[in-house]
């Protein structure tokens, strides 16, 4: 293929989502130096670093955990993913740097970049439901874990509409193989399984539960260890156990 046809593929080939035959066209062009091409390609990349690079700035994942955690009452050890956080920023400044290499490796990084975007905006609109719970009028909320010696400490916020969002601090990460799963208690049945999480390093976490709650019928909420699948009834004692207090 020559350049004119392959120039309408510059911005997929940029963000790693070309097919083939172009993919391999663009990236013979580039390997022997076509100009055109190369051109072509570097500005699609510069365009995407641009759109994977603005998100951050104006919606940091980071801060909005930051103040969800902090709402709850629940200090974050800041160094290790502040530094995670910069470390990331700063490969990103590289990333760009590298845009006057322009090798095969494009569609490489750049389909990293795509991932990094795709998972932040994940991250976005989980922090984004987790403050929709804690800002409605009709959300709940109950303390764990105070005045005990050794404790997951946090809190469990729900809502009759929106779920259960549950907020910890002093919670280990799971060991390996296993994960934390939530559970809602009903006043009279078994308990409904509520999703599994995992704790950060710094012993924070933060796991969201979408979807109706029979807030008349609750009973309580529970953390219990478990494998990593999730479990359909809980095999171990919980960690932690919050009543679900009406007032
Ligand atoms: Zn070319």
């Amino acid at each position: 293929m020559n350049c004119e046809q392959l120039q309408d593929h510059y911005e997929l080939f940029a963000l790693g989502l070309v097919e083939e035959p172009e993919r391999s066209e663009i990236r013979d062009h580039l390997n022997r130096g076509c100009k055109t091409c190369r051109r072509g390609v570097k500005e699609a990349m510069e365009m995407a670093a641009l759109i994977g690079g603005a998100a951050p700035q104006h919606d940091p994942p980071e801060a909005l955990r930051r103040r969800i955690l902090a709402s709850a009452g629940v200090e974050q050890r800041p160094m290790r993913w502040a530094a995670l956080w910069a470390a990331a920023a700063a490969l990103s400044l590289a990333g760009a740097a590298y845009l006057g290499y322009l090798d095969w490796q494009y569609a490489a990084d750049s389909s990293r970049l795509r991932s990094e975007l795709r998972q932040q905006q994940a991250e976005v609109l989980r922090l984004t439901q987790a403050f929709a719970i804690l800002n409605n009028p009709f959300t709940r909320d109950a303390a764990f874990g105070n005045g005990q010696p050794q404790p997951p400490r946090g809190r469990v916020f729900w809502n009759p509409e929106q779920g259960v969002l549950l907020i910890a601090s002093n919670l280990p990460p799971a060991p390996v193989g296993k994960r934390y799963e939530m559970w809602v208690i009903p006043k009279t049945g078994k308990p409904v399984p509520a999703g599994t999480f995992q704790s950060r390093a710094d012993g924070t976490a933060m796991h969201l539960r979408t979807g109706e709650l029979d807030v008349g019928n609750t009973g309580a909420f529970a953390v219990t260890l478990e494998n990593e699948a999730g479990a359909d009834q809980p095999t171990s004692q919980p960690l932690i156990v919050v009543p679900a207090a009406t007032r």
